[in-house]
Formats: C-alpha cells, structure tokens, sequence
C-alpha cells in the first residue's frame, strides 16, 4: 500500500494582511478565516491555483510536503503565529518520496477555473511594481508628516488624509499598490496586531512630486458591518496619529491593479468613499503628466460615490480640476432633500459616455470602495453594453483577460 502524499497548501500568517482577496476568489470554498488567521482547508483544496496571482502579498503562495492522513487540520493553522518548517524527504516513509518523485506528489494545475470577476493581471503597459520589499519582520519606519480631515466635521464620516515620510529609506510604489501598517498593543488573545491594508492615494513621484512620502485616506471605523458599535484597531490608531509619530509599515502590495501606462488609454474610475485613494493617484499622475507637457490624450471618467457631499473624500480639490481634464460624476445617497443615488445609478445615467469606453480598446476600468458596490456597478456595466448591442459576456472576458477591469472592494 503506498502513502499519499500531498502539497498541503497552506497561507503564511507573518506575511498575511486578512484581506479577504483569496476567499472571495477560490471556487470551492477552502479558505476561511477566524479573527486571526486565513487558512486553506486540505480536504476541499484541489490546486486549482485561482487565488495564487490575486493575492496582494504572495502569502497564499506556500506549500508543504506532508502525508494526507498527517495533513494540517484548519483548527491547528488558526493557532499558527508562523508556517511550520517543511519536513525534510527524509522523513517521510520511502513509499511517499518515491511517489512524490513519480508525480509530484498534490498535482499544481495551472489551467485554473478562474471565477474572479475582475482581472487577476496588470494592464500590458503598467509599469513593474515592488511588492514585499518589507514585511512583519523587516518593517519600515514611518514618520506622520501630516493628519488632516477630508470629510467635513460633524458628519458621520471620519476620514483623514495621513502623510508619511520614508526619510531615506527605499519604498517604491505605483498608483493602484496598498501598504500595510503594524498597529501597536495586542489583541485579545495578547498577540500581536496583524497588519490592517491603505491604498496608496499618491502617484509614483510622492504626494509631494519629489519627495519620499507616500499618503492614505483612511475612514474611521466606530460601527462593524452589522452597525454594531467598535472601535476598529487601525482605522482609529492611524487617524489618531499627530505629525512627527513614527508607524511601522510593511509592503508595499499589488501587482494587477495599476494604471495603464500606453497612450492613449482611457481610465474609466468607479468608487465609493476611501475607494477614492487610489484613483487620487492616477488621477493625479496624469494632472502632472499633462503639467509637463506628457498628456496621454486617454479621457479620464469617474463616478464617485458618499452619503453626502459633505461625506465625500476630497470634494474640494476635485471640483478645482478642469472639466476637459477629467469628466466627474458624483452619486449622493443621503443627500437633504434628494432621491437615493448610487453611482450604478449615475453610471446608467451617462450609458452613452460609458458605452464609447467599452468599445475602446484602449478602456481601463478600476473599482474600489465598499464590497457592496460590486455587483451593482458590474450590473450597470452589462446593462450598458447590452443596451449598445455589445456582448457583454464576450466583452467582460476580454477585459478581464486583458487586464482592463480590476475590482478592489472592502
Ligand atoms: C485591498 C484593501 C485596501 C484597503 N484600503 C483602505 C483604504 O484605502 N482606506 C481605508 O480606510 N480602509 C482600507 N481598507 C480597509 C482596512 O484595511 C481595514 O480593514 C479598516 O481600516 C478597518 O480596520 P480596523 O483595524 O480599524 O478595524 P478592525 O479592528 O479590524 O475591525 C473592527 C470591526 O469592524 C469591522 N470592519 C472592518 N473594516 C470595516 C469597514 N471598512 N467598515 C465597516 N466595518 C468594518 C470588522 O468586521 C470588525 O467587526 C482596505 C482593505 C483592503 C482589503
Ligand atoms: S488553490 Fe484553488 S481550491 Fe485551493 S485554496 Fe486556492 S483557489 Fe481554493
Ligand atoms: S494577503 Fe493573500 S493570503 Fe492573506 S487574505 Fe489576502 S489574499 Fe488571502
């Protein structure tokens, strides 16, 4: 009787940042997740390498070489603060390595059922981003060289605009990429905080053109999803923070959604909330671009979604920017006196404007924000092609495959 052996696939939990990417994506429900740790269960897990290339930070990408029978239990990987070492060939029974060698042993496919929605690849032209260059162990300081509020005071929305300044330490980033920061103090089991995740709301060149800082816009979190009163561990420590306060920080993550970098190319911004930050830095990329003299001649669109305009993240600068520039498009929810808006609303609103960017070739579409959005906006997008005699089916594959339709919701 010969052994079975199997790559258990297993997620490491130092480099882990919980953000629910690999859970949303894989297909049969393997992975799961507890307050502390995201896990794969061995007995569902079939390879199919879905989440792989998702993942922001390469942790779901691990893999031991273990007897099935002896396979990692999920109850035992929640407890897990690091992965276990990889047993050595040598310890396991002669059958097992001589099936190993013959197969491989767990068969890695790499012709994916691939369920994700958006693209799990960068546009053709984005440039190479760095990815993991710090992580829980070799984390980069950080120092606050600014705090301010972006949501105007009195409103239910606290949300600021955080700078931090590298020094002159390397911390490379591309519009699009997130970062990870360490909040002090431990959890209710006296474990370290893990890192909690903020797109980068700066363009390439620093959100001072020039200067080694990057910046966040981060909501405070006072009520969990169900409404119910918290006070979220991150969200109010970095909102907390006063200038001259130094963070840890780790990343920086993201390699598929990015911006384009081909002229022209069309970027088509759909958000809601701090969603907005990574579409500040494309944006903003290409208000300086065009200050240059460098304009790609691709249109830029967004619809940007709040309760209120007094809720929405950067209402002021983004009125100050010119109308041939970028074509804006706000959606309120809870505005006095006025009908509930989303922007899947506004979206449908515009169905001209938004059908010419689906025949383009050169379109990029770019969605983030709450989880909740998603569908709605996918909903719009299939509505407007089919109403434009485009196959929305056809057109969503192609997108994705080219990597023209990323989805970021949390
Ligand atoms: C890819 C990605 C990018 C992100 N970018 C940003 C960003 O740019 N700006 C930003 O503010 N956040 C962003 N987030 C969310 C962020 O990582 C944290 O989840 C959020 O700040 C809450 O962390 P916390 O430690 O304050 O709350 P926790 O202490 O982790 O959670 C407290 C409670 O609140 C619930 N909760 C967690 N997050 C939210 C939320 N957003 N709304 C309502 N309830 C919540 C939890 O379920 C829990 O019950 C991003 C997340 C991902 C995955
Ligand atoms: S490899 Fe496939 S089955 Fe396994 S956890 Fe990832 S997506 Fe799920
Ligand atoms: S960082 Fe990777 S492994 Fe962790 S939850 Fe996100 S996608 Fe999953």
């Amino acid at each position: 009787m010969t052994t079975e052996v199997l790559k258990q696939h297993l997620i490491d939990p130092e480099i882990c940042i919980r953000c629910n990417t690999c859970e949303d994506t894989c297909p049969v429900d393997a992975i799961t997740h507890d307050s502390r740790n995201y896990v794969v269960d061995a007995d569902i897990c079939n390879h199919c390498m879905a989440c792989i290339s998702p993942c922001p930070t390469g942790s779901i990408d691990n893999w031991r070489t273990v007897l099935r029978v002896a396979a990692y239990p999920t109850a035992d990987q929640l407890t897990w603060d690091e992965l276990p070492k990889e047993i050595p060939l040598a310890d396991l029974p002669v059958d097992a390595v001589a099936l190993l060698d013959n197969n491989g042993g767990g068969e890695l496919q790499t012709n994916a059922a691939d369920v994700s929605l958006g693209s799990v690849v960068a546009p053709a032209s984005a440039s190479q981003p760095t990815v993991n260059l710090h992580g829980i162990k070799n984390f980069i300081s950080a120092t606050v060289s600014g705090n301010f509020r972006v949501t105007q005071l009195g409103t239910e929305s606290d949300t600021h605009h955080i700078v931090l300044d590298f020094g002159s330490a390397n911390f490379p980033v591309l519009e699009g990429q997130s970062l990870g920061i360490i909040p002090p103090g431990v959890d209710a089991q006296g474990r370290a905080h893990h890192a909690r995740q903020y797109s980068i709301a700066n363009p390439r060149d620093g959100e001072r053109p020039g200067y080694n800082n990057v910046s966040l816009t981060v909501k405070r979190v006072t009520t969990d999803y169900d409404g119910k009163p918290v006070r979220g561990v991150a969200s109010n420590y970095v909102c907390d923070l006063k200038k001259g306060d130094v963070v840890q920080v780790i990343g920086p993550f993201g390699s598929t959604f990015l911006m384009p970098n081909s002229a022209p190319s069309h970027i088509l911004m759909i958000c809601t909330g701090t969603g907005s930050a990574p579409m500040r830095a494309m944006t903003e990329r290409r208000r300086r671009l065009r200050l240059a003299g460098r304009d790609n001649a691709g249109k830029l669109m967004l619809f940007f979604g709040a309760r209120s305009q007094q809720e929405l993240p950067y209402f002021g600068p983004l009125m100050n920017l010119p109308k041939d520039f970028i074509d804006i498009n706000f959606a309120f929810s809870r505005a006095v006196n006025q009908p509930k808006r989303y922007v899947q609303d506004v979206m449908r609103e515009r169905t001209d404007e938004v059908a010419k960017l689906l025949k383009d070739d050169n379109t990029h579409i770019y969605v983030c924000g709450l989880k909740g959005m998603e569908a709605g906006v996918l909903d719009a997008l299939r509505d407007t092609a089919v109403t434009n005699g485009l196959d929305w089916l056809a057109l969503h594959q192609i997108f994705r495959r080219e990597g023209r339709l990323h989805l970021e919701t949390y």
